[in-house]
């Protein structure tokens, strides 16, 4: 029998009353393995209600226990680790250490909420008027939501719960129907460590479930992380609801190969960050910029012969570099682009389509693919792929390479790899990108700074994580008070200034 999964709202599993579920593979085998309850819009707004209530008590506990409730969280999250992250691995396909770092990155932001109080310190002015001072304090919203995509199930709920329980707000989290069961223990190990009940709240579903949270009043902000149609639609209809919203959408990202890199750490570091989780991350590099004839040779050499000996197998076995695709439509997207790119002229160095894994012949595999020669007008290059495959597209110069990054309507990340600190200070400077690395592959920014993509990766105008996720998650309230004893001196019709 296949297993049922729940919603989980005031601190208990509650199963789905809408009759409509979504099924849950085990990409590694390609089987069933659990149907999620796909929410009515009944159902989120009784949740939401559960959740304002819930707030009322949590929002009014001092920022200092709120906090203490994230540290004990901690505690529990690194007992649970390897159990979770296994779980983790079998509903998204991730290999299991790739999925520690998954959960590993997520606590990391539950660390640096853990000093919310620091962060929810107002400003104070003392006598900015005769007998005037003037304060300011950061409020809870009310009820707040996530909604997630599947790529990260532990990380992206992570960022956005922990600053907005943190700030004193509840949380409806809408996760990926594709790996839901991570995200319903996180909500178990928050209970447990004592969060109040109804403040963690998890609804799974589809669009209706999201449109009822976009569409609800009570819900204050929208939290998105998914693919940039998606994004572009959250961000449009929770701002037309009068919410606030940061949507985070798709990449492209580009690492720029000047001629003084080391070649071999260059190849080293394209192969683990474009092929890594099968090129399922929005940080992943899927686009190789060589800068000249003599770099594009040397390195597509290097990168076609590394490719073969890349693991491809189940996400839970041994010395398995990338584990399945999430899911058999992912499969054959990704698979619809690689033949759309060799029909429109790329030259293709490796081919991952016929790859089969023993024993495994339903799983979602996709060997490593690599293609030389793409030029600006693919399909290929201008789209996001998702999976594991990474393109060499050739620049003449630096300025070109430079050129391409700034130009591709995706903005999110991207990497610039050279020995020459000038150009690295010009590209990082120039580029028209939200996180660059330099000399580093995948420049996720940690956690007490702010993770943020530009142009049609990120619609909204605060970041994740950081201080950035408390302005995000909390309103400014600004006290201008007076004490004298001239209160009854009678009224005043110009407006007030500052003497
Ligand atoms: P997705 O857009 O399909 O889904 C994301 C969320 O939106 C899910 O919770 C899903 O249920 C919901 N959703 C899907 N269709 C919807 C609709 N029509 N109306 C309302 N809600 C809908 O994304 P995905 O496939 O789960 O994740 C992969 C994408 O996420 C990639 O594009 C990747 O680049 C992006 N991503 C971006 C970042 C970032 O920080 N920029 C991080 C991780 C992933």
């Amino acid at each position: 029998m296949t297993r049922e999964l729940t919603h989980f709202i005031n601190g208990q599993h509650v199963a789905g009353a809408s009759g409509r579920f979504g099924d849950v593979y085990d990409p590694s085998t390609g089987a069933v393995q659990a149907r999620v309850p796909l929410a009515s819009t009944v159902e989120v707004t009784d949740a939401i209600a559960v959740a304002e209530a819930a707030q009322r008590e949590w929002g009014a506990w001092n920022p200092q226990r709120r906090a203490r409730v994230l540290l004990r969280f901690l505690d529990l999250i690194a007992k649970d680790t390897p159990a979770l992250a296994r779980l983790l691995s079998t509903e998204h396909g991730k290999t299991v250490d790739d999925a520690k770092g998954d959960i590993q990155r997520g606590v990391e932001v539950i660390e640096f909420a853990a000093g919310a109080p620091h962060l929810l310190k107002g400003e104070y002015t003392t006598g900015a008027g005769t007998g005037i001072d003037v304060y300011s304090m950061r409020q809870p919203l009310g009820v707040v939501a996530g909604i997630t995509p599947f790529n990260f199930p532990a990380m992206i709920p992570l960022w956005k719960a922990g600053p907005a329980l943190a700030a004193g707000n509840a949380f409806i989290l809408k996760p990926s129907e594709r790996d839901p069961s991570v995200p319903l223990r996180i909500a178990e190990l928050f209970l447990e460590a004592g969060l109040p009940k109804g403040v963690f709240n998890v609804v799974n579903g589809d669009k209706e479930a999201v449109d009822a949270l976009l569409t609800d009043d009570r819900i204050k902000a929208v939290g998105f992380v998914g693919s940039t149609p998606i994004a572009q639609y959250i961000y449009a209809t929770a701002a037309a609801n009068g919410k606030r919203a940061q949507c985070f959408g798709g990449a492209k990202n580009h690492m720029i190969v000047m001629p003084d890199a080391d070649l071999d750490q260059v190849a080293d570091a394209l192969i683990g960050a474009g092929y890594g989780s099968a090129g399922e991350r929005c940080m992943a590099i899927s686009v190789a910029v060589p800068v000249g004839k003599e770099t594009g040779d040397a390195l597509a050499a290097k990168l076609a012969e590394r490719v073969t000996h890349l693991r491809v197998g189940p996400a839970l076995a041994d010395g398995v570099d990338y584990g399945p695709l999430v899911s058999a439509d992912a499969v054959e997207r990704v698979k619809g682009y690689i033949q759309t790119a060799i029909d429109e002229g790329g030259t293709l160095l490796a081919d991952g389509r016929g790859l089969v894994v023993d024993g495994h012949e339903e799983g979602f595999y996709l060997g490593p693919t690599l293609f030389d020669d793409i030029s600006t007008d693919m399909t290929i290059y201008r789209e996001e792929v998702f999976g594991p495959v990474l393109i060499i597209a050739r620049a003449d110069d630096y300025e070109q390479a430079l050129a391409m990054a700034t130009d591709h309507e995706f903005g999110n990340g991207a990497a610039i790899f050279t020995r020459d600190g000038d150009t690295a200070r010009d590209f990082s400077t120039r580029v028209e990108v939200g996180m660059i690395g330099v000399n580093v592959p995948i420049p996720v920014p940690i956690a007490y700074h702010t993770f943020g993509g530009w142009k049609r990766s990120g619609f909204g105008d605060l970041n994740q994580h950081g201080p950035d996720s408390f302005r995000f998650y909390t309103k400014t309230k600004t006290v201008t008070s007076r004490w004298p004893s001239g209160l009854k001196e009678g009224a005043s019709f110009v407006m007030p200034t500052m003497h």
